[in-house]
């Protein structure tokens, strides 16, 4: 069989693949040894921009400017940096094929890929009101947002319906920050979600009773305890309204969806081993399938520090997972040893004037702490998670770069606590004095 064969494939081209090149040319790959073979036209860039600067009207971010690896502070990959390196960027190629025993990768054109050792790297998709068979969903201006082509869509809709009405599906991540993006481009936003409160898989009642009362002040209106039934369309096939279980129904010019992702594993299904929705791997990305490894949101990994396997979706553990797997594929090959992957959970969230970050786990009792109104000039405040004893997980708003450092050390650390009302008082500073 002809097609093209590399030493190392990576198969998907978003956050991990462009941390993994990076980490594969620190180690010394040769050129011609790496190519990577992504459906998207562009190469690696930093996926969270797009639900943030990615649509704002002013300091708008757009490509070149965010490619890999300058979310956390490195050299920005551009892609005359593969070019010199001798790194193939294979791009607008979606592999629709993988036949894992016979080390062989076939794309939607028919293209042959062969390897020696593959990493899967094809992130997320978003779940689509579609898929549920949600009546009417598939009006036009019905938007998701995972691909840098679905953020220009929706920078597209934004200009057309200027001034218009937005709906957005949705409390969690996406849904806050996107709510946040089209207010900010003077769209009225409605959000409208289930759940008693926003993001309730991380946030507390009380932690997100801030937000929603800080979006309400920015003129955002929040419909809780109800979901999105059916939608209207006018006679150019675009939506209208949004009708809601509850019977209540919205007018809506743009109606955003963020409902979920699933990780998108379909193609190596039957050929390696699952859990928890993920591709299983051991503390160096390997999966069961050997010189096949698995990185970023696909990963079901060992989180050493709670003793358990665990998928986390967000871009920290997708560099990190990243770079863990090259370091092991190569320590491997000189016969050396790595140590075992050893992560701190990190998410983080940016919207209007705001800024959160999340170290930990948030299990056991939350105790709230500081100024948690949103009408202040300058909210910070937190919370503590609290197990057996011990505090496990850190939550701050409005942090400053060393109050985050000190959350982060409390989170890993986990220091003994003995009373929670002292530490509700003590508050940022029981963390800042650690
Ligand atoms: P991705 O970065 O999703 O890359 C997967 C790549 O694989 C894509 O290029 C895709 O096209 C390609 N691919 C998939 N299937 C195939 C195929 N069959 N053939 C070829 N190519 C394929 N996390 C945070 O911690 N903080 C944030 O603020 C934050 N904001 C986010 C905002 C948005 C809009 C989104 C979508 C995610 C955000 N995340 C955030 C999550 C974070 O971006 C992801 O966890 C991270 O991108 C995962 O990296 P990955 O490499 O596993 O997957």
């Amino acid at each position: 069989m002809a097609g093209k064969s590399f030493k190392y494939v990576i198969i998907g081209g978003g956050v991990s693949a462009g941390y993994a090149a990076r980490e594969f040319c620190k180690q010394g790959v040769k050129p011609g040894e790496l190519a990577i073979i992504s459906k998207e036209a562009v190469a690696p860039y930093e996926r969270p921009a797009l639900s943030k600067a990615y649509l704002f009207p002013e300091g708008t971010a757009r490509l070149p400017g965010f490619h890999v690896c300058v979310g956390s502070g490195g050299e920005r990959l551009l892609p005359e940096w593969y070019k010199e390196k001798g790194i193939e960027l294979i791009l607008s190629t979606e592999i629709v094929k993988a036949d894992l025993a016979a080390k062989t990768l076939v794309s939607a054109a028919g293209e042959i890929f062969k390897y020696h050792i593959l990493i899967i790297a094809t992130g997320s998709t978003v779940i689509k009101l579609t898929d549920f068979g949600v009546q009417g969903a598939d009006a036009k201006n019905i938007l998701y947002l995972r691909e840098i082509d679905d953020a220009d869509k929706l920078v597209e809709a934004i200009k057309e319906k200027k001034n218009g009405k937005a709906v957005i599906v949705g409390g969690g991540y996406i849904g806050l920050e996107l709510s946040a993006a089209l207010r900010i481009n003077n769209i009225d936003v409605t959000m409208v979600y289930p759940e008693p409160w926003c993001m309730p898989r991380l946030f507390t009642a009380g932690i997100a009773a801030f937000y929603e009362g800080y979006y309400a002040n920015k003129g955002v209106k929040i419909v809780k305890g109800t979901v999105a039934v059916g939608f209207n369309a006018d006679s150019n096939g675009e939506v209208k309204e949004v009708k809601l279980k509850d019977g209540r129904v919205l007018e809506a010019d743009i109606v955003v969806v963020g409902v979920g992702g699933r990780p998108l594993t379909t193609l190596f299904k039957g050929q390696v081993e699952e859990e928890k929705g993920g591709i299983k791997t051991d503390a160096f990305f390997k999966t069961s399938i050997s010189d096949v490894y698995a990185v970023g949101d696909v990963a079901t990994f060992p989180l050493k520090l709670y003793n358990d396997i665990r998928r986390v979706e967000h871009v920290d553990h997708a560099r990190k997972s990243a770079e863990q797997a090259v370091k092991a594929i190569k320590s491997n090959e000189e016969g050396k040893t790595i140590d075992v992957y050893d992560y701190l959970p990190f998410f983080y969230s940016r919207s209007f004037d705001l800024s959160w970050q999340f170290y930990g786990d948030n299990v056991g009792d939350a105790v709230l702490f500081g100024d948690n109104d949103p009408a202040s000039p300058k909210p910070k405040f937190g919370s503590y998670w609290i197990k057996d004893g011990k505090v496990v997980g850190v939550f701050l708003e409005g942090g400053t770069p060393d109050e985050n450092k000190a959350i982060a050390k409390v989170a890993r650390v986990q220091p003994p606590v003995e009373n929670l009302d002292v530490l509700t008082k003590e508050g940022l500073s029981f963390a800042s004095r650690k």
